[in-house]
């Protein structure tokens, strides 16, 4: 029989997010309920499954994440967001706690998995964050393959930007707490959730108790300028320290990035010794309800907790805990 020391050293354990936002059940069909559920299910049995055989929370996360970014679900990879320029501009990165190395990539247009390309700027570079054209450049280098920018046409995505684009076209979309009401008021989708931060996310800790994150996004729909949210951006939308926790945000950017919300969290269990749902409630139901910024994040300790803090209606989300345990969840009481 395993010894508990043993014991405590196999735990593995993965938790995702697939968005936070006004994500209400009354809009919600139960066909489409389902496949959120099963699509989130799916992504913690890729990620599980690398744990499981002994695989690293890297690897671990990038397989979560790809399920979900070959989704038209989510937006992020195929479901990406289009913007002001009718164009599907991607961002990416990813964490690992162990050394503390990370890779990003952002404004991305032929890559069909992002976050693929994030691990690879970590691994095969010397950069942490690689951008448009040239992060391309550098994908080829490494031997990615591109994709048609069309392979991330999605008509609803496309409907969404008609939408923002007949509203209010010069307006960079960046209230979707105004962009929610619009909505609300014309109710012609099907789509329950069109305003929230469909943005994927995922912690997870490995047999040899290392913790990884990583984040994967379309960013906001009509975006412009070359506008980059929180979540190719270190200590903003990624963040993990074995010292720590692990944590993957999704939310309004700007706000995101000026309260380095990932590393915010993790500093505060590092010094205050407050636990990880402390931590990750000071920021998020506090410090960013200031601010009026909306969103949440996935969190894991490194002891395996998996923790999540969200101030939106909803957050698609999930886990497989220390225990092998499976929960999905979308609504707020749930
Ligand atoms: N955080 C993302 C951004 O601002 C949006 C999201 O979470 O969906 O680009």
């Amino acid at each position: 029989m395993a010894t508990a020391a043993q014991a405590a050293e196999t735990k593995v354990a993965i938790a995702i997010h697939g968005g936070a936002g006004t994500i209400l059940k009354a809009n919600m069909t139960p066909e489409l309920e389902q496949a959120y559920h099963q699509t989130l299910s799916a992504a913690l049995h890729a990620g599980h499954a690398v744990l499981q055989r002994g695989g690293s929370s890297v690897d671990a996360v990038q397989a979560a994440i790809i399920v979900m970014e070959d989704s038209e679900l989510f937006n992020a990879g195929k479901g990406a967001v289009f913007t002001h320029h009718k164009t599907n501009e991607m961002d990416a990165s990813i964490m690992r706690g162990d050394n503390l190395n990370a890779g990003a990539v952002t404004g991305v247009t032929r890559i069909k998995n992002p976050i693929k390309l994030a691990a690879a700027v970590m691994e095969q570079s010397n950069h942490v964050m690689l951008s448009g054209p040239r992060a391309e450049e550098f994908a080829q280098s490494v031997g990615f393959d591109f994709v048609d920018p069309k392979y991330f046409y999605t008509e609803r995505r496309w409907q969404q930007l008609q939408k923002v684009l007949q509203e209010s076209p010069d307006e960079v979309r960046l209230s979707e707490q105004a962009h929610d009401q619009v909505s609300a008021a014309k109710s012609d989708t099907i789509w329950p959730d069109d305003n929230k931060f469909g943005t994927v996310g995922a912690v997870a800790l490995d047999k040899d108790g290392n913790l990884a994150a990583a984040t994967s996004t379309g960013g906001m729909t009509n975006k412009k300028f070359g506008r980059i949210g929180d979540s190719p951006i270190i200590g903003a939308g990624t963040y993990a320290d074995n010292q720590a926790c692990a944590i993957s945000a999704t939310g309004h950017g700007e706000y995101f990035i000026r309260a380095a919300v990932a590393h915010d969290i993790c500093a505060r269990v590092m010094y205050q010794g407050v636990s990880l749902q402390q931590a990750a409630d000071a920021v998020i139901q506090q410090k960013l309800k200031v601010m009026t910024a909306e969103g949440g994040i996935v969190g894991m300790s490194k002891a395996g907790d998996v923790v999540f803090s969200f101030n939106s209606s909803g957050m698609y989300r999930g886990y497989i805990n220390v225990k092998g345990e499976l929960k999905t969840a979308i609504y707020q009481t749930q």
